[in-house]
């Protein structure tokens, strides 16, 4: 019999175990403190519990964490880990410290389907979700390597800004998110896990009344031309649309919630004076704050990061128009750890890798028609 993965299970989960097996809820209790809190992954070494009852985990139940094939620490602190999931795919996690700040940027798929022009993940195809606990396993991993390698550090904050895109893996992402907010799990509060999206409205509009972490979408332009051919997903949800999904999720949250946009800087594309007066205006009377991106580049783009001096000057414009801006520094380029440089190692299943080859290559041909329908349903 397969065993299941425990760190795929929720709180509830596990009580439904324990109770269909009839022992008390508070075993959920015990093995969640065990796992997330002392980071005990042995059955036998949960010394609160009956060892005919660890036995019968043993024989039913796997801590199976995703194997970590390489580590690589940038000079500024920022670790990078490829990491096998039990499908045998690979991808990447990034810690990324920050003052008092440990951020994990998490993947949620193998690759990704939606093919941003700007973007390496998509480059790399796609060859499926990960579930809860590869998701899970990410943090966990991470968490046993602060406790041996940097004992001061705590995780204090998790974003899903890997690789993939999580609303499109909308079940595995929520599932693992019920176990990074929950006390027993790693009891990080709501600001301080981050979904961001592309722009999957739906996904988006699922969210509403479900949870309450923090929504950050990727702009990375204020018209529905430019934002096309940056994100094709656009064609399927324009930006009126997704403004409006994001309106929703805002009414859905507490007065004081506000939403992230993501903006990718990227030279003579989306960086001009006259987007930046667009985006103010289009933002105006919004909660939320900017995220600037410089493009991080990666082999085979065309695509350039702009000047010091243009990504000052459109920051600026947008902070005298209004517009709550910060620039996202960029860290561990050195180990390929920035925004947009995690690859992994995927099989690619959709034939996307191979059609570059063959020369039709959405990176020197930012304008190819991508068809949009067959990739989202
Ligand atoms: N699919 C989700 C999660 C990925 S988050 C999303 O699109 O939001 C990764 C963030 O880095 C996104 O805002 C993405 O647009 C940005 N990004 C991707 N490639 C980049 C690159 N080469 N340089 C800078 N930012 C990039």
């Amino acid at each position: 019999m397969q065993r299941q993965n425990v760190l795929g299970l929720s709180r509830n989960d596990l009580i439904d175990y324990f109770e269909s097996r009839g022992e008390k809820r508070f075993r959920a209790t015990q093995v969640m403190l065990w796992l997330y809190h002392k980071l005990v992954l042995d059955f036998d070494r949960m010394s609160n519990i009956a060892a005919s009852l660890r036995q019968v985990m043993a024989d039913e139940l796997a801590v199976e964490l995703p194997e970590v094939l390489t580590v690589l620490e940038s000079k500024d602190g920022t670790v990078k880990w490829l990491m096998k999931a039990r499908s045998g795919d690979t991808v990447e996690t990034v810690l990324i410290p920050d003052g008092r700040r440990q951020t994990l940027c998490i993947s949620s798929q193998v690759g990704c389907v939606l093919d941003c022009t700007f973007c390496a993940t998509g480059k790399q195809g796609f060859n499926g979700n990960l579930d809860a606990g590869d998701i899970v396993g990410q943090v966990l991993q991470a968490c046993l390597w602060l406790q041996e390698h940097r004992p001061n550090e705590r995780l204090s904050n998790v974003v899903f800004m890997g690789m993939g895109e999580p609303l499109l893996n909308f079940d595995a992402t929520f599932k693992s998110i019920d176990v990074l907010r929950d006390d027993l799990g790693f009891g990080l509060s709501r600001r301080r896990v981050t979904v961001s999206t592309a722009g999957v409205v739906p996904g988006i509009q699922r969210m509403c009344g479900l949870t309450t972490v923090a929504l950050a979408v990727s702009l990375h332009a204020p018209n529905d031309e430019i934002r096309s051919e940056l994100v094709p997903l656009n064609r399927k949800y324009p930006i009126d649309s997704l403004l409006d999904a994001c309106r929703a999720y805002l009414a859905s949250q507490d007065v004081k919630a506000t939403i992230t946009f993501e903006y990718t800087l990227i030279d003579d594309v989306n960086d001009t004076k006259s987007l930046a007066l667009d985006l103010a205006k289009l933002l105006r009377d919004f909660r939320c704050k900017v995220n600037l991106i410089p493009f991080n580049p990666f082999p085979g783009s065309s695509y350039k990061r702009p000047s010091e001096s243009r990504i000052y000057a459109f920051h600026k414009n947008l902070m005298d128009n209004g517009v709550r801006a910060m620039r996202r520094t960029t860290r561990g380029a050195d180990i390929d750890a920035a925004c947009g440089q995690l690859v992994g190692q995927v099989n690619d299943r959709t034939r996307r890798v191979a059609r570059y080859r063959e020369g039709v290559n959405p990176i020197f041909t930012p304008t190819t028609k991508i068809p949009t329908s067959s990739v989202i349903n």
